[in-house]
């Protein structure tokens, strides 16, 4: 069993994307800017902007990260993203997620400017990723397909298995494992018989959010996993899957933490990357 090192992998990513970034903005002759914009106090929110804004600067990216009292008035919101959609400075985008109950997710998330949806949740980017022309592609499942690649873990013709149906991860997750020719099954609450499923599994994707929820006995001798869950319990965070009883019976395994987590905003540097150079015609 050999265990898939998110933290490690995104470390080297981060490395490289330094030098992708330094000779882009070499070639264009201007920086590349992220605006993060953040609505309330919501503690986990206030760290997860702040790595992103720190893993910006470390790789040579402006960060803008806009701070913005719960029970600002949404035309605000609305306001500040009209601005930086014009904004030539910035690249690409981001909405901290879950934003307070009060206000329109939906809404707000629509008005950001396609070409610079850097955690590609807009119907236009969900619509190339299901016509097989990705372009933007929602981080978590971007770096759950970089894990895979980087183990030269084969795809084509594979039974995948995704537990978890999201906008955000299990149906892009899906989508991207389609698009490299596995065959693909996708598990949701109302699944009858999910180990029956997970059994087939020669890559099994869990992004469900249970604690722990796939055992041993639920997968067969040398699946590849990738647990997308995070969740804390008594000994502290773990995935959706029961490191201890699946590990031993898996060919490749991540953990949690320090599986899939790290890939994220590894692969949020890659999209603004990617959507500078886009709009820079590339
Ligand atoms: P979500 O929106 O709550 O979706 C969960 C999905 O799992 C739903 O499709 C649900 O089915 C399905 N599900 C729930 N219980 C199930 C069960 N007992 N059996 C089979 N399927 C079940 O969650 P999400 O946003 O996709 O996130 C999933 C997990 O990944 C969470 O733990 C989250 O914290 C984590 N996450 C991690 C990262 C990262 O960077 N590592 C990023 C995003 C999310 P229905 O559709 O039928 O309700």
């Amino acid at each position: 069993m050999q265990i898939i090192d998110g933290k490690k992998t995104a470390s080297e990513i981060r490395l490289a994307l330094k030098e992708k970034v330094s000779s882009a903005v070499m070639k264009y002759k201007k920086p590349i800017g992220l605006a993060v914009i953040l609505v309330g106090d919501d503690a986990p929110s206030k760290i997860y902007t702040a790595n992103k804004a720190k893993a910006c600067n470390e790789i040579g990216i402006q960060s803008f990260l806009y701070r913005l009292e719960d029970g600002i008035p949404q035309e605000e919101i609305l306001a500040l993203i009209d601005r930086l959609n014009r904004d030539d400075a910035v690249n690409g985008i981001l909405v901290q997620l879950p934003l307070p109950k009060r206000y329109d997710e939906s809404n707000i998330l629509k008005s950001i400017d396609v070409n610079k949806d850097v955690d590609g949740y807009s119907a236009y980017q969900i619509g190339r990723l299901n016509l097989g022309k990705p372009e933007l592609v929602s981080c978590t499942p971007l770096g759950v397909l970089t894990l895979l690649d980087t183990y030269q873990i084969p795809i084509e013709g594979k039974e995948a298995v995704v537990v978890g149906r999201s906008n955000v991860v299990g149906k892009p997750v899906a989508q991207l494992l389609l698009s490299r020719n596995a065959t693909v099954t996708i598990c949701h609450s109302r699944t009858q018989n999910l180990a029956e499923h997970t059994r087939r599994a020669d890559i099994l994707i869990v992004a469900a959010g249970r604690a722990k929820m796939i055992t041993g006995d639920m997968v067969k001798r040398g699946v590849v996993v990738i647990d997308v869950g995070i969740n804390r319990d008594e000994h502290g965070l773990c995935g959706d899957v029961d490191f201890d009883s699946v590990a031993p019976k898996a060919s490749y395994i991540t953990p949690v933490p320090g599986g899939v987590g790290p890939m994220t905003i590894a692969m949020l540097m890659t999209n603004t990357l990617k959507a500078y150079e886009l709009q820079n015609g590339r």
